[in-house]
């Protein structure tokens, strides 16, 4: 059984990463910010209460985020594990995972503010089947087409100058705390968020002691 979190401001991979180490190691990929996702696409009630907060860019309310995580997590389908995406935000959300649940590591993806802008404002994102592009390294192989599924490829409405400054804001002052209580813990693995995905990838597998992703070299962990 294995639990991880990973961390990183937008941007920095952390769904993509998630991805690799879950299709890998058979764990359940649940990110926070997929579910609110689905629910606004779907006009329930929680997308109703989440959809202009998302917008703007701004963190939805405590108890709701812990309810949903509650409720995902006692769904209870990961019998190899999970890793937690966009999860916890701040020190209460942290305090209340830490409360309930056991956790082999923290995965911190690092990545300078600047890179953040260019990578998330040239993200785009299959509306059919939710896998990430980026117009810089990773742009489809026809222009506004997913290459796995053909669906369309849209801008998050959250990803936008105006919401990514809010997003950066909270990052600094309300995650980065978090963090540091993980840290506290000796639970965090910092990764250099900025070389290709499989090499920040193979980077992640060496400091939780798992097995080779690809035989390259990828730079330190601290
Ligand atoms: P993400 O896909 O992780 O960037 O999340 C998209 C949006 O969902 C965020 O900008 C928030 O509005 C909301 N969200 C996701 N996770 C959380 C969380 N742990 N706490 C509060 N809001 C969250």
């Amino acid at each position: 059984m294995r639990k991880y979190v990973i961390m990183g401001v937008q941007g920095s991979g952390k769904g993509t990463q998630s991805q690799f180490l879950a299709a890998d190691l058979d764990i359940v990929h649940i990110s926070v910010g997929d579910i609110f996702r689905w629910n606004v696409q779907n006009h329930t009630k929680i997308g109703a209460q989440v959809r202009r907060v998302m917008a703007a860019g701004e963190l939805v309310g405590d108890d709701l985020v812990e309810s949903v995580v509650r409720t995902r997590l006692t769904d209870h389908d990961w019998n190899f594990g999970f890793i937690i995406d966009g999860f916890p935000r701040n020190r209460r959300q942290a305090e209340f995972f830490l409360e309930s649940y056991d956790i082999d590591g923290v995965i911190e993806l690092d990545l300078p503010d600047g890179d953040v802008r260019r990578r998330v404002l040239n993200r785009r994102l299959c509306v059919d089947c939710g896998m990430d592009y980026n117009l810089i390294g990773n742009s489809p192989k026809v222009a506004g087409q997913c290459d796995s599924c053909g669906g369309q490829l849209v801008t998050r409405e959250d990803d936008t100058e105006e919401a990514l400054a809010v997003r950066l804001r909270d990052y600094h002052t309300e995650t980065a705390p978090a963090l540091d209580l993980f840290r506290r813990k000796e639970y965090v693995f910092t990764v250099d968020a900025r070389p290709a995905p499989d090499a920040v990838q193979e980077q992640i597998r060496k400091c939780l002691g798992l097995p080779p992703f690809e035989q390259k070299k990828g730079p330190g962990c601290a």
